[in-house]
């Protein structure tokens, strides 16, 4: 067994045992102990937060020899089966890979067949919305009229995605972002029940760095008591991740709402020059500008930081016009640091509009256009702007556009 990947040695076998999502583990277990299974499921919600691991359950609930108020025994031959993945009436079927009519067809043949080793068989259908439009509408033929004997899951990350005319035969169950503080608890019972030392600062940082993916958070443990034997710990994360201390992006947070251009300039490349990911800074960044912001109107429930970060901030609130938070959370938030992650050009240009920004009057919309900034680079060479002409010259002009066809 110690072969197995935590996410899922340590998956959760029951309704009781869900971490995050009670909301949806308290109905679906009052359905079963009133016998009230729904013949179909959406469950919707982002990746990584249970929803194949809850449709498991409510297979193994729907089929349990034995049942514990609602919630599968776990000892059955038929649990046993289940949890083994050797049950041969739970039929998964991952829509991104097999999205197409043939597969649903196969489905809608084989529907009626009788379930071979338990009373109800499970149709567990994995981002549903892959599916094409000819699948769904086959689909939704089966969907109308499902036999007694079939329960369907379907598990999405964009509802949206997915005919209303599907939606409207599921029961839905939204299911939420696991909250940094469960993800915590659980990676801490893991870690207790594998033997292996990790400081409780290096969980805290896994689990904010998850968002809100409890497989996420389990892949990354394991892959750093992988790679840390000795013990895993805070600054060990902070380096496998690229994340740059809380302390780097705090500093950055401090000048920019401070307004203060050279020195958040200077901290932007000083966190690139000591190899933090740019994107991780801009991340961290992003989270701190928005704590700060619900801070500053006494929101404080919304925010997931730690407290030594939280009362740092804290300081700041009413020191600045309201209006500057708003502006530098929108400016900060419009970097697309996808396709540009090496250089620090799109976080400086970002940081310059805001603290420039600060900068002018109160009424920020009629202010004049702000001056250009003094060079600030530490400890590189001058360079080039990317628009100087060549050594030859300027460049030629563009070819005029082509007429359109008539
Ligand atoms: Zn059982």
């Amino acid at each position: 067994m110690t072969s197995q990947v935590y996410y899922r040695k340590w998956r959760p076998s029951s309704f009781s045992e869900l971490a995050g999502q009670e909301h949806v583990s308290t109905t679906l277990r009052q359905s079963v102990r009133l016998g009230r299974i729904s013949h179909s499921y959406l469950f919707c919600g982002p990746r990584g937060c249970g929803k194949t691991t809850t449709a498991r359950i409510i297979a193994k609930a729907a089929n349990c020899l034995d049942l514990q108020d609602g919630d599968p025994c776990n000892a059955c031959a038929v649990c046993q089966s289940i949890n083994d993945g050797r049950f041969m009436d739970i039929i998964e079927l991952d829509a991104a890979s097999n999205r197409g009519i043939d597969e649903i067809r196969d489905i809608r043949d084989k529907v009626n067949f009788a379930p071979v080793q338990g009373r109800r068989k499970v149709y567990i259908i994995d981002e549903a919305h892959m599916l094409t439009d000819a699948a769904s509408n086959a689909f939704l033929k089966t969907l109308e009229e499902p036999p007694e004997h079939v329960i369907f899951v379907l598990c999405t990350t964009e509802a949206h995605r997915i005919l209303p005319t599907i939606i409207s035969r599921c029961q839905r169950l939204d299911f939420r972002r696991i909250p940094s503080e469960t993800v915590f608890g659980r990676l801490t019972e893991i870690a207790d029940a594998e033997g292996v030392a990790v400081e409780p600062a290096a969980m805290r940082l896994i689990a904010r760095y998850a968002s809100g993916s409890l497989r996420d958070a389990e892949n990354l443990l394991e892959q750093l008591v992988v790679s840390c034997p000795d013990g895993v710990t805070g600054p060990q994360v902070e380096q496998l991740l690229g994340m740059g201390s809380d302390e780097a992006a705090l500093e950055l947070v401090k000048y920019l709402l401070l307004g203060n251009t050279t020195a958040s300039l200077s901290a932007v490349n000083r966190a690139a020059w000591e190899g933090s990911d740019l994107r991780q800074l801009h991340r961290q960044t992003s989270d701190l500008l928005r704590g700060f912001m619900h801070l500053q109107w006494g929101s404080e429930d919304a925010v997931d930081l730690p407290e030594h970060v939280r009362a740092q901030l804290k300081e700041l609130v009413g020191k600045q016009p309201p209006w500057r938070i708003v502006h530098a959370l929108k400016v900060w938030g419009a970097v697309n640091m996808r396709y540009d992650a090496p250089s620090t050009l799109p976080l400086e240009l970002a940081v310059v509009e805001i603290c420039e920004e600060s900068a002018a009057p109160a009424t920020p919309q009629e202010a004049p256009p702000p001056p250009p900034p003094a060079p600030a680079r530490r400890g590189r060479e001058p360079q080039p702007p990317r628009s100087a002409p060549g050594p030859r010259g300027p460049r030629p002009d563009p070819p005029p556009p082509r007429a359109r066809p008539a």
